[in-house]
């Protein structure tokens, strides 16, 4: 507990720095853009010119997603709860998942062959399931396989006892598992924590961190099993949404803090 509520006191003060940084980076975005669009309507540019050209508006455009990683993670927009089907949202990512962990690596999706209602942010979870993607594929450098799973979960008290974690109830499943390199138990307790990246310069630490705000932010529940060499699996459960009642999509709070 005591964890948790360090971690949500670091995510609240880095949030507030993160979302003034993405401010001003949008800004110096919006002119690189802008400029940088109107060079390359231009008749007279020369093609090797051009060249840099789309190489700095590709730069600027990894900035820019940078820039929404970094306001997401500040969570300034209030989440809006909506009833979905899990299988529905993950089944709309697909061909998008697809491209971001390239040729080298097989998806293979198993969704459970019934309903999955849950009360969620669809963007939320297509960001989560974007991020879990994004450091699987890092994960496997030679290739391997990606998986997507879903079920439905009864957590019971006994449950709680064994697996040492969750809260009674009726939830459902997403697992997102891979034939990567895999972590050590110590690399495993640090991942969730801001900044926590072993990429060098090409991680930002931030993915998981934001996974796990949204994931408590859905009031669910994520773990992680990692082996070295043999791969990793993310568990997510959130809860089931009742079934069969039509739901107006509302306003959830703004508060990021994990509560609880
Ligand atoms: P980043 O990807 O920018 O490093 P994350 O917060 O997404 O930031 O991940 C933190 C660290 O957790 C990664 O640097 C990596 O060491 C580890 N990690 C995350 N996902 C996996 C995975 N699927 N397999 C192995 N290691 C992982």
């Amino acid at each position: 507990l005591e964890d948790a509520l360090r971690q949500a006191q670091k995510m609240e003060a880095i949030g507030r720095f993160a979302a003034g940084v993405a401010h001003d980076f949008n800004n110096i975005l919006t002119v690189i853009f802008g400029y940088g669009g109107i060079m390359r309507m231009s008749d007279t540019l020369q093609d090797d010119m051009r060249e840099k050209l789309d190489r700095i508006l590709e730069a600027a455009e990894r900035a820019g997603s940078l820039a929404s990683t970094l306001l997401t993670f500040s969570r300034k927009q209030p989440i809006r709860l909506e009833r979905l089907d899990l299988n529905r949202t993950v089944a709309g990512v697909e061909s998008f998942l697809r491209r971001v962990i390239g040729n080298g690596i097989d998806l293979q999706v198993a969704a459970h062959p019934g309903p999955l209602p849950v009360l969620a942010d669809k963007g939320n979870l297509e960001q989560v399931l974007m991020n879990l993607a994004a450091n699987a594929r890092d994960a496997m450098p030679r290739g391997g396989t990606l998986s997507i799973g879903t079920s439905r979960l009864i957590i019971d008290d006994a449950f709680v006892r064994c697996h040492g974690f969750g809260v009674p109830g009726e939830y459902v499943e997403l697992w997102v598992s891979d034939t990567g390199v895999g972590m050590d138990p110590a690399t495993c307790r640090q991942i969730f924590e801001p900044f926590f990246t072993t990429k060098k310069s090409n991680g930002t630490g931030l993915g998981l961190s934001i996974v796990y705000g949204l994931v408590q932010q859905h009031k669910g529940h994520i773990r992680v099993e990692s082996e070295p060499e043999r791969g990793t699996s993310f568990h997510i459960l959130l809860p089931l949404a009742e079934e069969g009642r039509s739901f107006e999509p509302a306003e959830a709070s703004q508060d990021r803090l994990p509560r609880g």
